[in-house]
């Protein structure tokens, strides 16, 4: 199986500096005091891959998830990153069949590992601009979930559950239910792609 096999975080909310966090196949548990960032980690994975909005990342807008510890650089431009590597060496057959496209720039075949990053750019007047990497090859959020796509992850794919998603997915309607068996089997996306076709 595809697994997360490392995550850097630069200036990502509670983590100034760099850190790097090494994840092993299989079962991770992430302990320590509360406030301490366990949770921060999780964000800093939705946030590279474009999985989720500020909200999802209990931000109010992208700038606050700039690490606001260092007082004295408030006048310079601020920058957080994150890069999640993505060990490929293990993923299903499936996955390299639906890959054979080598006119991609982003294609998968034959790559063991895999990056993303995405740096966060914020001026002292607090516009920002964000930019995403695929193995440091600047590429559209678009590009980033048709890569991802190929992964079997998706935004709306329960890939990270949240706090509170179990709940909610209890609550549903037999249709809502419905709704993320789609996106799981990877059939909601073909229903996206219709409907953007039809309002075109
Ligand atoms: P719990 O056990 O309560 O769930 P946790 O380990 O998951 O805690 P997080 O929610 O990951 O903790 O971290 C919260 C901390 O992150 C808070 O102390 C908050 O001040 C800090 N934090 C959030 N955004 C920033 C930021 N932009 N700069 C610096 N610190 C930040
Ligand atoms: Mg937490």
């Amino acid at each position: 199986m595809v697994h997360v096999k490392r995550l850097e975080l630069t200036n990502f909310k509670s983590f100034g500096g760099t850190t790097s966090i090494p994840l092993l196949p299989g079962f991770t548990v992430v302990s320590g005091p509360n406030g301490s960032g366990k949770s921060n980690i999780l964000d800093a994975l939705l946030f590279c891959l474009g999985l989720s909005s500020s909200k999802g990342m209990r931000a109010e807008r992208l700038p606050d998830l700039v690490n606001h510890n260092k007082a004295e650089n408030r006048k310079a431009t601020q920058e957080a990153s994150v890069t999640v590597t993505l060990d490929l060496s293990d993923r299903s057959p499936d996955v390299e069949e639906e890959d054979e496209e080598t006119d991609d720039p982003f294609s998968l075949a034959n790559a063991q590992e895999w990056s993303v990053t995405r740096r966060l750019r914020v001026t002292p007047s607090g516009t920002y601009t964000s930019t995403y990497y695929i193995n440091g090859v600047p590429a559209t959020l678009t590009e980033l979930h048709e890569a991802l796509n190929r992964l079997r992850i998706y935004p709306e794919g329960y890939n990270v559950v949240l706090q509170g998603d179990v709940t909610s997915i209890i609550s549903m309607n037999p249709r809502q239910r419905r709704e993320i068996i789609d996106e799981l089997a990877g059939v909601a996306q073909f229903d996206r792609k219709i409907e953007l076709a039809k309002e075109k």
